[in-house]
């Protein structure tokens, strides 16, 4: 019998719905391929649920997501809503529906496609090969931790406050993530902190330390995030998957993520524990260029390989999508935040139908 999922659509904002289509089409063929009957139901979020209900996540959306095995999203946000109350913009949606779930890792691959090469900004020689994961501690550390605020001092002079704390469970459940990640990658775990200076690292890193015991076939190293940050430059091919806390992850995950040269091209994932993933490229709804055909979709396709690998356990289906993506840029396929002299420039439906021709070629070779 077929494997069956349910899974929730949030194709959001600008250029949102155009991917959503896309990645919509990738998943039938999966689905044809692997013998898996995918459900899907779209729900609102972000401008285009408060035009329709006056909230950035209606109740709906989240209950919606709850019930389901996975959640796809696009993108989120606009000019329209950018005068809004902050608790009222898109952005709002977003961050809700992440604590809504207990979203707390942040997977973010930096994956280089030789295809591609050219669009870093590093020499080919330093890039060529770099397959990183960053995986991101989301929910705790300096963003979260209280006390937090701007507080009035003796002097009369304002003091500005944030709190690095995490707890060893926090540390642990983030762990295990990265540990388990590693395994299902080349086995090598980098664990950046700044346990010279931070009493918050210390902890951070002997409790990494001691969960390595239980993955005897993960190699754990660790890193102090400055020279992290150094090397990802210098050499990015020496790291697997690095793992690390909010604040150092925010920083390293976008200085992995631009190795690569093209936002258009970049999945990441969000995972708990007791609710679905939520899988979603890094860039934004991109309003520049929204409703005219001209949107990479392959960072949406990417996440949705990413939902198959880390949300469904479907590896096989992961691996299926992405060889895809490899081989439509073979075919010199390019949508203009990719083009190059000499490769072929279409529009995103036609890069949607040119991955789904690929695709499909699998299925029937
Ligand atoms: P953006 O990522 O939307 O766009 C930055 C640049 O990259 C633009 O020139 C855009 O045209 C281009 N770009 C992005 N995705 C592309 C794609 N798939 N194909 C081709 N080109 C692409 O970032 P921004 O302009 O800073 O933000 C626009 C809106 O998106 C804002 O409202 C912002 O709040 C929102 N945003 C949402 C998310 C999210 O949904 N997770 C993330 C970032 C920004």
């Amino acid at each position: 019998m077929a494997q069956q999922y349910r899974i929730t659509l949030l194709p959001g904002d600008g250029i949102g719905p155009e991917i959503m289509s896309v990645a919509v089409d990738v998943l039938k063929v999966v689905g044809k391929k692997f013998d898996i009957d995918f459900e899907f139901e779209e729900a609102l979020i972000g401008g285009a649920a408060i035009d329709a209900t006056g909230e950035p996540l209606p109740t709906a959306t989240l209950e919606t997501c709850r019930r389901s095995d996975a959640v796809l999203l696009a993108a989120i946000g606009g000019y329209k809503w950018d005068n809004l109350p902050s608790h009222l913009r898109p952005e709002a949606g977003l961050l809700a529906l992440r604590a809504g779930l207990g979203l707390f890792a942040n997977l973010r691959p930096a994956k280089i496609f030789p295809q591609l090469i050219n669009a870093s900004t590093l020499k080919p020689e330093v890039v060529e090969g770099v397959d990183i994961m960053v995986v991101r501690e989301l929910t705790g550390g300096i963003y979260f931790s209280k006390p937090k605020g701007i507080f009035a001092t003796e002097t009369g002079q304002k003091r500005g406050v944030n709190t690095m704390a995490y707890t060893e469970s926090e540390i642990e459940r983030i762990g295990r993530v990265a540990f388990e990640t590693a395994r299902q990658r080349r086995g090598k775990l980098c664990s950046v902190d700044k346990a010279n200076v931070l009493e918050v690292s210390q902890l951070w890193r002997d409790r990494m330390t001691k969960l390595a015991a239980e993955y005897p076939d993960v190699e754990l190293s660790h890193m102090y995030v400055d020279n992290a940050a150094m090397q990802l430059v210098r050499a990015p091919k020496q790291f697997d998957t690095i793992v690390t806390g909010n604040l150092f992850g925010d920083i390293l995950s976008d200085i992995a993520a631009i190795l690569t040269g093209s936002i258009g091209m970049l999945p990441s994932a969000s995972l708990g524990t007791e609710n679905p993933g939520l899988f979603e490229p890094v860039h934004g709804s991109a309003p520049d260029i929204a409703g005219q055909d001209k949107a990479n979709p392959l960072a949406q396709v990417l996440s949705a390989a990413m939902m198959l690998r880390y949300g469904l356990k479907q590896p096989q289906a992961a691996d299926f999508v992405e060889q895809g993506v490899f081989k439509v840029l073979q075919t010199n396929a390019r949508t203009g935040d990719i083009m190059s002299p000499g490769m072929k420039l279409l529009g995103c439906q036609a890069m949607g139908k040119a991955l789904i021709e690929v695709l499909e070629a699998e299925i029937y070779s």
